[in-house]
């Protein structure tokens, strides 16, 4: 199996790319970010409590989001491989994925990098807002919140791969076209 992790600041484009890797390698996605939101909606007792969070820009705690995740993947039957979207978005998210999947003799293939600067990113996610009906794309101090969030937590997951020789960075600035061709490069190889 085939187990990518799309990675990258949010706003950054892993949202389309990850639609664009699933035709292309007909993978299954898992957001979570999606999975909150669709909790979130249904008003479920760990919808209510990410929102909490989610609301304030900042990171739901580990422990929810690994057993939400973990169940995630336990539900899912017969796939060719999977797309991690938004996750894992600590150090401690990481060692929890890799635990799972080595119990499964399983493993992370490539983490994929979306390189975008912080001003293109405020823009993209304020413009996003304004279709997207997400309270946290509207406010931009939020949207700052989600970013210290990921240069303080997230972005070490990328050396943590870095150190397993998984990691990879593709240009977030291009055509929608060019990233995906950049991320195929990368990708066609492995998969093979
Ligand atoms: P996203 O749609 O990926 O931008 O996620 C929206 C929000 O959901 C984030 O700002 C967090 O509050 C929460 N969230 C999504 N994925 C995670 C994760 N892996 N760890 C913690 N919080 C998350």
């Amino acid at each position: 199996m085939l187990h990518i992790i799309l990675f990258g600041p949010p706003g950054s484009g892993k949202g389309t790319q990850a639609s664009n890797l699933v035709e292309c390698y007909g993978l299954a996605h898992i957001s979570t970010g999606d999975l909150f939101r669709a909790e979130t909606s249904a008003r479920t007792p760990l919808g209510l409590q990410a929102l909490e969070y989610m609301s304030k820009g900042q990171l739901v705690p580990d422990e929810v989001t690994i057993n939400m995740l973990k169940k995630k993947l336990e539900s899912m039957v017969n796939v060719k491989g999977v797309i991690y979207d938004g996750f894992p978005r600590t150090t401690a998210q990481a060692e929890a994925l890799d635990k799972m999947l080595s119990e499964q003799n399983e493993q992370i293939n490539a983490l994929v990098a979306l390189d975008v600067p912080d001003d293109e990113i405020v823009r993209r996610i304020l413009k996003r807002g304004e279709s997207s009906g997400r309270t946290d794309d509207g406010d931009e101090s939020i949207i700052r919140k989600r970013m210290e969030e990921y240069r303080h937590k997230t972005s070490d997951v990328f050396d943590y791969y870095n150190s397993q020789s998984k990691a990879y960075k593709v240009n977030g600035m291009g055509s929608i076209d060019d990233i995906f061709i950049a991320m195929q490069n990368i990708i066609d190889p492995i998969a093979s």
